[in-house]
């Protein structure tokens, strides 16, 4: 039996959560909306609300009430259940987060970042990294001293690291990352030495208005229920979870590439069955949504690419995308597209590679963010680096920085340590194939078939329904057993023999 002040601060606790819940959902709605629906000039405005539901986030998760309150849980922890003991973790953990960095550092520090987006911005327009490097300069130095408030115990990137995969260290991605460039480097040098795959039909006009129909048919097909989940129109796509009955995705159409809006409505699909799958329980609590950043991608990459781009899953789509685009497709098969959407080839810019080459890029990212945060490269020699990693994994030279290190604007928004999420997402999801497999011996026909029930179901089972009750590791290992990259490299390597016919 807990005593009085226990039930009382469990009930101060919820309260408490209930109300940044509120914060941020107030926040995602005016950022989803500047992104969506806002005309260009509005900035102003929003900006004064931002700071104002900032400031009130920032109070209502380090102010003194929310300290007595963690205080007493944390003294009592052993005494709650385990969604209660995790609630209070998270909460403790962003209130020493942020308490950490002294408040001038961090409001210097925003000012910093919203200013380096838009050089960072006019830097890739103009090609001009020089504009560039006195911010990532700073962006660079602030992180390294953040990573101390963040956890002295760790390696400075480690500590990085762990705010956007709580659990990893580069310990585990040096590894992963060797075993996975040993396997994919020679496999990528045998795929170009075979014929190379036509994908030329994929750049044919395909009318928008059409593309939209597309959406609303992969949607259905997903099982996604748009009540609860709408589609937007942006530069980036993008998901958005208010909580797991207000999901928002979106996506960006180009004429001539069929492939481009088709597969990010599946990715951000991907993303949005996973915060629908998430337990009710969870909702305005800070255990609410996605774990982390690995897992999320690993959900999405799964749709997107997994199944997406599996030969039962085109077999039974293609004929359907072709009753639309009838005259586009006229003179392709199921097999045409199939091989045309997996096509692999080296290539300049990340978010428009292949499955294949994809984390060759990601590396390149790994490498040279350790190398920045260990003082052991300067920003200024940043483009000579990137250049060279990229002559070293991917076999080619990038002419400019615009398509070279200026590409990406993760930097500029000061996240530094998110790059290697991507590809663990990608490792994450084959295993997880692996086990499902193993449980549901007819997956294949059922994906064949259009019913993409048992895995959505399989995935809610172990994955989804669980919301942030464990922290990734822990729940990647309940639902799979000891992470092993070895899994995702058996995927590629089979994958990509076949589709290339590589004789061993
Ligand atoms: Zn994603």
């Amino acid at each position: 039996m807990m005593d009085q002040s226990v039930t009382e601060a469990v009930a101060k606790l919820r309260e408490l959560e209930e109300k940044r819940a509120a914060l941020y959902h107030a926040m995602g709605v005016v950022n989803y909306d500047a992104l969506t629906a806002a005309p260009k000039d509005t900035a102003e405005g929003r900006g004064r609300t931002m700071g104002v539901l900032s400031g009130m986030e920032y109070e209502l998760t380090t102010g003194a009430e929310t300290v007595a309150v963690l205080d007493v849980l944390m003294a009592h922890i052993a005494e709650l259940d385990e969604q209660t003991a995790r609630e209070v973790q998270l909460m403790k953990k962003a209130n020493e987060q942020i308490s950490r960095i002294p408040a001038e550092e961090y409001t210097a520090y925003s000012v910093l970042v919203n200013d380096a987006q838009s050089v960072w911005q006019r830097a890739k327009n103009e090609n001009d990294f020089a504009a560039f490097e006195p911010y990532l300069e700073k962006i660079v130095a602030y992180n390294r001293t953040f990573a101390g408030y963040y956890n002295p115990d760790m390696k400075p990137y480690d500590a990085l690291l762990n705010e956007y995969e709580e659990g990893m260290t580069m310990e585990v991605l040096d590894g992963f990352f060797e075993n996975l460039r040993a396997v994919i480097v020679p496999l990528l040098r045998r795929v170009m030495a075979a014929p190379a795959i036509d994908d030329s039909f994929l750049h044919r006009s395909y009318p928008i208005e059409k593309q939209r129909v597309l959406s609303d048919m992969l949607m259905e097909v997903l099982g996604i229920d748009r009540s609860h989940c709408s589609i937007g129109e942006t530069e980036h796509p993008f998901t958005d979870g208010f909580n797991n009955k207000d999901v928002r995705i979106t996506t960006h159409y180009h004429e001539h590439e069929l492939a481009s809006s088709m597969y990010s409505v599946i990715h951000e699909g991907g993303h949005a069955i996973y915060e629908l799958g998430c337990e009710d329980r969870f909702n305005y609590t800070a255990a609410a949504g996605g774990v982390s950043m690995g897992i999320h991608e690993s959900q999405s990459r799964f749709f997107e690419n997994i199944i997406g781009r599996s030969r039962a899953f085109i077999g039974f789509l293609f004929p359907k995308i072709r009753e639309m685009f009838p005259e586009q497709l006229a003179d392709v098969d199921a097999e045409m597209f199939y091989r045309a959407v997996n096509k692999a080839e080296p290539s300049l810019i990340r978010t428009e590679s292949d499955e294949l080459t994809y984390a060759l890029h990601i590396m390149v990212r790994y490498e040279i963010e350790k190398r920045l945060i260990d003082g052991s490269l300067a920003v200024h020699d940043l483009p000579a680096a990137w250049n060279a990693l990229y002559r070293e994994y991917l076999g080619i030279d990038v002419p400019d920085d615009r398509s070279g290190c200026l590409q990406d604007s993760h930097w500029s928004g000061g996240a530094i340590g998110y790059f290697p999420s991507y590809a663990l997402g990608s490792a994450y999801g084959a295993q997880m194939l692996h086990c499902m497999e193993a449980e549901l011996p007819g997956l294949w026909e059922q994906v064949a078939a259009g019913n993409l029930a048992p895995v959505k179901e399989w995935l809610r089972e172990h994955i989804h329904r669980y919301a942030s009750l464990y922290a990734p590791g822990e729940l990647f290992e309940r639902a799979c057993g000891k992470f092993d990259a070895a899994h995702f490299a058996a995927y590629l390597t089979d994958k990509y023999t076949a589709l290339y016919g590589l004789k061993d």
